[in-house]
């Protein structure tokens, strides 16, 4: 749904399939990283979004707890919704964090992307069709979905998408297996797990006695669990390991498991549950080929740890848009859209790789026996793991994950300078090109302020710097004969130049930068046909003959 939004924005128009009537109504995954949330802030969405779930002054803090009525290990404060929102605000010009990381279950957020869809004219819905058939020519792709009622519909588009998820039909018909880490067993959150959603009244007012958070860590030598709060009022989403027989539990039992982790006799419904894989690091061999291509969890499979499963999928839309915006519309080079695999898939090993390792770090927590016990011992253990815990707060917010994402050594991005390092935690902006534009604010401090990014085009933009900076007539020209989509925006020396050290600045649709000089190169022509993708590539992706240890279809 993000995809057909961000081509609606482009004006290019789709239709979703969906084997499902309406959007899934099972809690997931919780987390919209910063990078997650400046793509609903290019579809104007971003602030309707930070509404929806938790209310907004809610904790959004991680408690390490023995039980829910049990002694606190440690407690990892992270802000309400309200608080972040006010940091944003008032932070100053060259902040990298425009649009802190939200905490909002995916359940509400499809309900409300379903509407936003449902009100866009360029994009028709089939919900409740499966996709059973593809096949593809050198000019379009052909395919035959079918409803649940018996009916059947043949399609022909320039493009299609498998954003189908694990199981993904697309990824199959196409041939293309994943490789990579399949579900290690560690002692948590690998292997086998359950996720139900649960109702609980008055939990927060009875065994957590007011500590409100957006995560209850529970971990006693009896069990471990994770209860994520939904609405902040009655529903969490439960997750655990699941027993050895990988069926469905009978609810009297979660509810069983429920009260030994909340610690008190309280009613409990389980709304619904389901079995998944964690512990998985999985990446497609391929990204598609010809005219299909893949995104989201047909691309790569996560483990849940970090969140970055849907947001690695979200940001795949958002490369893959402009891409298919600019060859539909006939500026996209012939090459362009292959670049797409090789800007995404090392991406996604990147990020496959970093929750793999933080599930191995959650999973090889010890608990002691005495951790629950009201003796000298007992103190002594939870001190001593609280410590612990109080440190590992990688798995709750790593910017330099959300928003490092580079595509250095690709076709289209011309740079003879090194690349900042890649460190997981902290994010370096850098006008190196290959990454995020970094960002600035335009304006001072106030919660309306403009974002440099609300002022890019929806295809290139050329940032000058200074006002002796070169170059608008002769790109807005050439890209004219190309008939590339090129904005101008002209920014004082200060801050601007500290941040991009370069005067001119040459910005990709999704936000990347594509080039960076202080003069306008001789070649400008040739400059701008590398970067729409129409000059021929001649790499084969280093990656391509397998860094895996095990294949799986
Ligand atoms: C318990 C849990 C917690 C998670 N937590 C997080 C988190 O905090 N942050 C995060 O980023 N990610 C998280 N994830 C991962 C996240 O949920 C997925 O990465 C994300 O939903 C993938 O989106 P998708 O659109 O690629 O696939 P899906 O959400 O799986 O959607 C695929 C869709 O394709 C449809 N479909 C399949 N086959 C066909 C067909 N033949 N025809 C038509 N339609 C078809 C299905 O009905 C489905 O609706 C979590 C996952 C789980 C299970």
């Amino acid at each position: 749904m993000v995809l057909a939004l961000l081509l609606d924005r482009l004006g290019v128009e789709t239709v979703v399939f969906n084997t499902e009537q309406t959007t899934n109504r099972r809690p997931r995954g919780s987390t919209h990283n910063s990078r997650t949330m400046e793509h609903y802030r290019m579809l104007g969405l971003s602030s309707k979004i930070r509404q929806l779930g938790l209310p907004l002054c809610h904790p959004r803090d991680v408690l390490y707890l023995t039980r829910l009525n049990g002694y606190e290990l440690a407690r990892i404060s992270m802000g309400s919704e309200r608080e972040r929102q006010q940091a944003a605000a008032t932070a100053g010009e060259t902040e990298q964090i425009v649009e802190p990381l939200l905490r909002a279950n995916q359940m509400y957020l499809e309900r409300f992307l379903f509407e936003q869809v449902g009100m866009r004219r360029g994009v028709t819905l089939r919900f409740g069709w499966q996709v059973s058939g593809l096949e593809q020519s050198a000019d379009c792709v052909t395919l035959r979905a079918e409803s649940a009622d018996g009916h059947a519909e043949q399609w022909a588009a320039g493009y299609v998408i498998g954003c189908d998820g694990g199981q993904s039909f697309v990824r199959r018909t196409l041939g293309i297996s994943y490789s990579g880490e399949t579900a290690q067993r560690s002692a948590f959150m690998a292997g086998r797990m359950i996720s139900a959603h649960v109702r609980v009244q008055g939990l927060y007012a009875s065994a957590l006695r007011g500590r409100e958070a957006w995560l209850y860590n529970i971990l006693n030598p009896k069990l471990r669990m994770l209860l994520f709060s939904l609405d902040g009022k009655a529903d969490f989403l439960m997750m655990m390991n699941a027993a050895a027989d990988t069926s469905l539990p009978e609810n009297a039992q979660l509810t069983e498991y429920l009260r030994v982790a909340i610690g008190v006799n309280v009613p409990v419904t389980i709304v619904g549950q389901q079995i998944w894989n964690g512990g998985v690091a999985l990446v497609a061999h391929s990204f598609g080929r010809g005219r299909i291509f893949l995104a989201g969890d047909s691309a790569h499979l996560f483990s849940p740890t970090g969140g970055l499963g849907m947001n690695t999928g979200i940001d795949d839309a958002a490369n893959l848009a402009w891409k298919l915006a600019a060859s539909v519309q006939g500026w996209g080079g012939e090459n362009l859209l292959r670049t797409y695999e090789i800007e995404r898939r090392p991406v996604a090993v990147r990020n496959t790789v970093a929750a793999r390792s933080l599930t191995h770090r959650l999973g090889d927590i010890g608990i002691p026996n005495e951790l629950d016990d009201s003796t000298e011992e007992g103190v002594a253990a939870r001190i001593n793991l609280g410590g612990l815990l109080q440190k590992f707060t990688g798995q709750f917010s790593a910017p330099g994950i959300e928003l490092g994402a580079r595509y250095d050594g690709s076709p289209i991005i011309l740079s003879h300078d090194p690349p900042p390092s890649d460190d997981p935690v902290n994010y370096n902006p850098s006008s190196v090109p290959g990454g995020r534009l970094p960002h600035l604010w335009m304006g001072p401090p106030n919660p309306g302020r403009c974002s440099i990014f609300d002022r890019l085009g929806r295809g290139f933009t050329l940032i000058r710097i200074g006002d002796i900076a070169p170059g608008a007539a002769a790109f807005q020209a050439a890209s004219r004969t190309l008939r590339m989509p090129m904005e101008v925006i002209n920014l004082s020396k200060v801050p601007a130049f500290d941040l991009y050290q370069r005067r001119l600045i040459l910005v990709r649709p999704d936000q990347h930068i594509a080039w960076r000089g202080d003069a306008v190169p001789d070649d400008l022509q040739g400059l701008l046909s590398t970067v729409a993708g129409c000059e021929r590539i001649s790499n084969s992706p280093s990656w391509f003959d397998g860094d895996s240890k095990s294949v799986c279809t």
